[in-house]
């Protein structure tokens, strides 16, 4: 077989065969196909498309490149939750734990910060003392014992995504639909849980702009999902305003342990409740999804998914202390208010904005090598709806070591939108993408 055939022939817009599909993601992984073909090869499957046949068997080529992980020493059905990104998404911190407590095992693994948007791993390492790392006998045994465990990526799985996205990166060729979903497909499978409830986010924070376009990319990773046997379900969520009030890593964890006492903010305690209740749903045979919302709110009112997180942070190394003492998290030295010039009601809030501030305030990385600061970010005051005050800061600046001030200023001026009307209430779950529709 030769690269080059296969490179032509997508470029004119045919469809590849599994085999040669196989050949690539062989290849990539081994290193012996030069990354010039590779780049070319990635350009004509994001120009010319990829069928569900196709994008199915790269899906499965990446999987079978790496390792798929057998967890059937933990007794259950396991649950995995994706979300593809967004400013102040915390869910995870939250869901895992609440997930847990309802008898269902999470074995969550997570990204870290790059661009306008946190990672999971970044939010957990401003716990003093949290560990990421740990082999996977240690995850097995804590995921027994305590129904849950967050861990960072491994190398060992799906090897050949992290090369083929390492080239797409700088080959302009991320915003392809199926290599999206394959890329994203690739890693859940072979972390190898039962079932899958991805949070697909839309709008102005999010990678994906439009609702039609974010509906695609759902229904084609629902698909994938269902071809290997992993039930997956997708809900379509609005990123347009940030979610909750804290963006920066210590500030969201304590925002995280609020949502877990039953006192955080509305739509993040609402979207975490529809999150952990889908994936109970899911890993209870899904017929009873009213029992499996009620279960979930018990976990989370009855104190279980807090006393969950705690033994989480404990396990892990962290200090436990922060569950009911948040001065033990790290604090920026220095904060400073920010707007509150006009009254009138908050029209929107820019995501991508108040992400881009936070970064410049230090709270995350433009490369992946960057350092970041657990202490930096902002903490809103007011979220779209709300009725706002002249001479009433809009948010809270928490100015990291290097804070870039005058950046996150220009950057601010602008994010928040006032209006002397309310704005139309708008849904924070758009969609649920089930394989049915
Ligand atoms: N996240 C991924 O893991 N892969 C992509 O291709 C895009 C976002």
């Amino acid at each position: 077989m030769r690269m080059v055939d296969i490179i032509v022939r997508k470029r004119d817009g045919g469809a590849l065969r599994r085999d040669e599909i196989a050949f690539v993601t062989a290849g990539v992984t081994a290193g012996t196909i030069p990354d010039y073909q590779v780049s070319a090869l990635l350009m004509a499957m994001l120009l010319r498309g990829m069928n569900d046949e196709e994008t199915a068997a790269l899906t499965e080529a990446m999987v079978a490149s790496g390792h798929r992980v057998d967890l059937s020493s933990i007794p259950g059905v396991k649950a995995g939750k994706h979300s593809t990104g967004g400013v102040g998404d915390k869910t995870s911190i939250v869901v895992v734990p609440l997930v847990a407590a309802c008898g269902v095992p999470v074995p969550k693994s997570s990204g870290r910060a790059l661009g306008h948007t946190g990672g999971t791993i970044d939010k957990l390492e401003s716990i003093p003392g949290f560990r990421v790392s740990m082999d996977r006998e240690s995850l097995l045994a804590q995921v027994r014992e305590i129904g849950c465990a967050f861990v960072g990526q491994t190398a060992d799985i799906a090897p050949a995504d992290k090369k083929l996205y390492a080239l797409r990166d700088v080959t302009g060729t991320v915003e392809s639909i199926p290599l999206i979903a394959s890329s994203i497909m690739s890693k859940k499978i072979g972390e190898g849980t039962d079932v899958l409830v991805l949070d697909v986010k839309v709008g102005r924070g999010a990678f994906m702009k439009t609702a039609e376009d974010a509906r695609r990319l759902a229904k084609t990773m629902v698909a994938i999902g269902a071809r290997v046997g992993l039930r997956t379900e997708a809900v379509l969520t609005a990123m347009d305003a940030p979610l909750g009030n804290a963006v920066g890593n210590a500030l969201e964890i304590r925002e995280c342990v609020d949502t877990l006492a039953a006192r955080g903010p509305r739509d993040l305690e609402a979207l975490c409740l529809t999150l952990a209740s889908r994936m109970v749903y899911l890993a209870s045979g899904g017929t009873d999804l009213r029992s499996a919302e009620t279960r979930v709110r018990e976990a989370l009112h009855s104190g279980a998914a807090l006393h969950t997180f705690r033994e989480v942070v404990t396990r892990q190394g962290g200090d436990p202390r922060i569950v009911d003492e948040p001065g033990v998290l790290p604090a920026a030295a220095d904060t400073r208010p920010f707007g509150g010039d006009t009254s009138g009601y908050v029209t929107a809030i820019d995501a991508e904005r108040i992400g881009r501030a936070s970064m410049a305030l230090g709270a995350g990385r433009d490369r992946v090598d960057a350092a970041i600061d657990p202490a930096a970010g902002l903490v809103l005051h007011a979220k779209p709806g709300d009725r706002v005050e002249a001479g009433v800061p809009l948010l809270t600046m928490h100015l990291g070591r290097d804070a870039r001030i005058d950046e996150a200023v220009a950057l601010l001026d602008g994010a928040i939108t006032i209006g002397t009307e309310p704005p139309p209430a708008r849904p924070l779950v758009i969609d649920i993408v089930d394989g049915s529709n």
